[in-house]
C-alpha cells in the first residue's frame, strides 16, 4: 500500500515525496538503530533492539526525538549492540541491507526480547515493517510497534506482522495536536488478539476531561488492556511536568473508569540510557 493511500483526510507534516521515494526504492528512511533497555510501558526493563524511523505525522510540543522531523541524509547504526560505537550510513537504507543489519544484531551475543519499531511514526513506512518482521521473528524476537495510532489503514496492512502494540493516546493539550479518536478506536479494535497497551503522556496542566476521555474510550473498546499514564519528562524548553500529587490524582481519575491503570515514567531517562 502506498503512503498516500492510507493517509485519507489526515493532514500531516511528514515529507510525503521523500517517503514515496523510499518506498519506490524498496528502502527505509531511518534515524538510528541501537540496543537498549525498553524504558516505557509494561515491558520496561527488557532488552530491545530499537529501529527508529525518520518522519512523523505529528508535532507534539514535548517531542523528545526532534531528529524525526529533520530531513536526515544519513542515519546512525550502532555497530556493536549496547556499545554506542555508532557509524553513519546513507538514507534511505535498502531493505535488503536493513534486514541483514537487524538479523546480525539479533543473532549476536546480546539476546533481545523484541525489536521495537519506533520513531517518528513507523506506520509511515509499512513496507519496511513487512520486511523486518519475519527477520525479527526468525531470530526469536518479538515485533513491538510503537505508534501514535493515527494511521489505521497502514496498521491494517501490517497487523499480521506485529506481536505487541504500544499505542500512544496523544493528549491534545499536551501535544498541541488534535486527537484522532476514530483512528485510535479502529486500531484498538483491529488489534484484538495482539498484546496491546495504551500509553498517555500527560503534563502538569493536562485537564481532567482529557485523561477521562482517553481512559473511558479504552475501557469501552478494550477493557482488558493496561492503560499506562506516563508523566511527561522535561525536555528542552518543555518543563510542564506534573507534581507527585498531581500524578496520584490523575491515576485516581482514570482508575474510576478503567480497571488496569498504571503510572510508569520513562525509566530509560532515570537510568541515563538512550
Ligand atoms: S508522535 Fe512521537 S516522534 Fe512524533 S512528534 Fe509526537 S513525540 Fe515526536
Amino acid at each position: 500500500m502506498g503512503v498516500s493511500l492510507f493517509l485519507g483526510s489526515h493532514s500531516m507534516t511528514a515529507d510525503l515525496a521523500r517517503l514515496a521515494t523510499a518506498e519506490r526504492k524498496r528502502s527505509a528512511d531511518l534515524v538510528e538503530i541501537f540496543s537498549a533497555i525498553q524504558g516505557e510501558g509494561p515491558r520496561t526493563g527488557e532488552r530491545h533492539l530499537f529501529v527508529r524511523f525518520l518522519h512523523c505525522d505529528m508535532k507534539c510540543a514535548y517531542c523528545d526525538t526532534p531528529a524525526c522531523h529533520t530531513p536526515l541524509d544519513s542515519w546512525r547504526l550502532e555497530r556493536t549492540p549496547g556499545r554506542r560505537d555508532f557509524e553513519r550510513r546513507s538514507n534511505p537504507e535498502p531493505l535488503a541491507s536493513l534486514c541483514d543489519i537487524v538479523n546480525l544484531a539479533l543473532r549476536g551475543p546480546v539476546r533481545h526480547a523484541a525489536v521495537s519499531l519506533t520513531g517518528g511514526e513507523p506506520l509511515l513506512q509499512p513496507w519496511a515493517i513487512r520486511d523486518l518482521a519475519p527477520v525479527a521473528r526468525a531470530a526469536g524476537a518479538r515485533v513491538l510497534l510503537e505508534t501514535d495510532a493515527n494511521l489505521d489503514g497502514a496498521f491494517d496492512s501490517v497487523r499480521d506482522c506485529i506481536d505487541i502494540v504500544s499505542m500512544d493516546w496523544k493528549i491534545p493539550s499536551a501535544t498541541g495536536e488534535e486527537v484522532r479518536k476514530d483512528a485510535h478506536v479502529r486500531i484498538l479494535d483491529h488489534a484484538r488478539g495482539i498484546e496491546t497497551y495504551v500509553k498517555a503522556v500527560f503534563a502538569g496542566s493536562t485537564p481532567d476531561h482529557e485523561i477521562l476521555d482517553a481512559a473511558r474510550t479504552v475501557a469501552r473498546v478494550r477493557p482488558e488492556i493496561p492503560f499506562i499514564l506516563q508523566p511527561v519528562s522535561a525536555f528542552g524548553t518543555f518543563k510542564d511536568t506534573p507534581t507527585p500529587s498531581r500524578v496520584l490524582e490523575v491515576q485516581e481519575l482514570a482508575m474510576a473508569v478503567h480497571a488496569d491503570v498504571r503510572v510508569i515514567p520513562q525509566v530509560h531517562r532515570l537510568s541515563g540510557q538512550l
